[in-house]
């Protein structure tokens, strides 16, 4: 009989957080939910955590405490609510906690479910790119395991010869190239957040699916896999592969490339990491390859899709310049989404915010990385108030 694990679910309201208790309601493996987070979605919060009689649910709205008590009245859950008592439940022991809290707002929450020494299934990358350095050295100091959720991160994990680990050459992280993949540049400075929002093959979140319009999400995905797999920026390949059916590559020194492939389905790397090291049986859709046909590839466009250039440029730059990609990222994608931006305006507001901001010191606390982050975000917002980047038509 296998050990009840303890589990926690930071951001279980969002499209991961939901694929992950989905994954729970299916898996053998004798779980114990302490917590469940999330912010909005109050309702859904509470019917989950009444669902898996979690010990404790938290909402980042401090504003909502009421609606959520009010839920979960008589069912014996606690509840809280604010950031700081997100960070609290994520403290809470547990053998294994999914962190997926869209943005930097994860950074603190993902920090705490790490210094226990668990594992930490890391669906939110912005950890990585703003924090790699630091957020890495707290699980190595915790003795945590960390195991990469994102579907790219998670196929190379498991396409990695560990014991070869000298003759890896290259990674190559797969793109979908999301809605505007064909699109000319003409009709992509017209987008609309709807359009933007429509992705092809995967069901996510609204952040991350226009992160996939624009391609920031794979340029954010190429400074993930810098840090958590340890390689140059110059071993980092993207190749469009519309068919999201290949999740990505890793080759080595003798030619070989090995590959994961799968459906396109969050749950696969989900549930990959709740029962790794061992494989079990999952819910998700058996590949038929007679039908499938083929499998595309290309090369990315990146004049069409200047993120994946900034995601090298910051790269080069070091330090603290991932903090500042990533919140000049969100500020854009947050007035893209108020249309107070066109689409081809977030690029160019990421670019002039680093310009202004650079030169970057090194993220040597995390004090340093809110502080670039907040910078950035303020310097990303008055150059959108003042005119600078967003000269482009904003579609109604
Ligand atoms: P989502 O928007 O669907 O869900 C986000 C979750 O975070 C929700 O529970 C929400 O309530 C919570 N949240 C939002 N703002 C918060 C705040 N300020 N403080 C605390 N909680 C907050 O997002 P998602 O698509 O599930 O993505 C979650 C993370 O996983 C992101 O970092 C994303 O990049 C990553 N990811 C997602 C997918 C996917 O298929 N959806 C794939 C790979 C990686
Ligand atoms: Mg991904």
């Amino acid at each position: 009989m296998t050990e009840e694990r303890r589990l926690t679910v930071l951001g279980a309201t969002g499209s991961i957080g939901r694929s992950t208790l989905d994954i729970l309601r299916h898996t053998e493996t004798p779980v114990r939910v302490v917590a469940l987070t999330g912010r909005d979605n109050v309702d859904a919060l509470a019917a989950a955590a009444r669902e898996f009689r979690a010990e404790i649910a938290v909402t980042a709205d401090p504003a909502r405490l009421d609606d959520l008590r009010e839920a979960l009245a008589g069912s014996g859950v606690e509840a809280a609510a604010g950031h700081e008592a997100v960070i609290e439940a994520a403290s809470r022991p547990a053998d294994w906690t999914m962190a997926a809290i869209v943005g930097s707002a994860g950074l603190a929450p993902t920090l705490a479910a790490a210094r226990q020494g668990g594992v930490v299934a890391l669906a939110n990358k912005e950890c990585l790119v703003s924090a790699g350095d630091l957020f890495l050295a707290e699980i190595a100091r915790a003795g945590a395991t960390l195991l990469p959720v994102d579907s790219e991160h998670n196929a190379i994990f498991q396409a990695l010869d560990r014991d070869n680990r000298a003759a890896l050459d290259r990674i190559l992280l797969t793109a979908s190239g999301g809605p505007f993949r064909d699109w000319p540049l003409a009709r992509m400075a017209a987008a609309t957040p709807e359009q933007a929002v429509a992705h092809p093959n995967w069901d996510m979140g609204a952040k991350i699916s226009i992160d996939s319009a624009t391609m920031f999400n794979k340029a954010l995905e190429m400074i993930e896999a810098k840090h958590l797999f340890d390689v140059a920026p110059e071993q980092i390949e993207v190749v469009v592969h519309p068919q999201s059916v290949v999740h990505s590559m890793v080759g080595y020194a003798d030619g070989s490339v090995l590959a994961q492939l799968g459906a396109p389905d969050m749950r696969h790397a989900i549930g990959y990491a709740l029962h790794w090291p061992e494989r079990r049986a999952l819910p998700v859709e058996r590949l038929d390859f007679a039908r499938l046909a083929r499998l595309d590839f290309e090369a990315p466009d990146e004049t069409r899709f200047p993120a994946l250039r900034l995601a090298r440029e910051a790269m080069a730059a070091g330090g603290l310049a991932g903090a500042a990609f990533n919140a000049a990222k969100e500020a854009a994608l947050e007035a893209f989404m108020a249309r107070r931006i066109a689409f081809l305006d977030m690029a160019a507001t990421v670019e002039a915010t680093l310009e202004r901001l650079a030169p970057f010191g090194p993220a040597t606390s995390l004090e340093a990385v809110f502080e670039v982050d907040a910078e950035a975000r303020r310097i990303a917002d008055a150059l959108i108030a003042a005119g600078e980047v967003g000269k482009g038509a904003v579609p109604a």
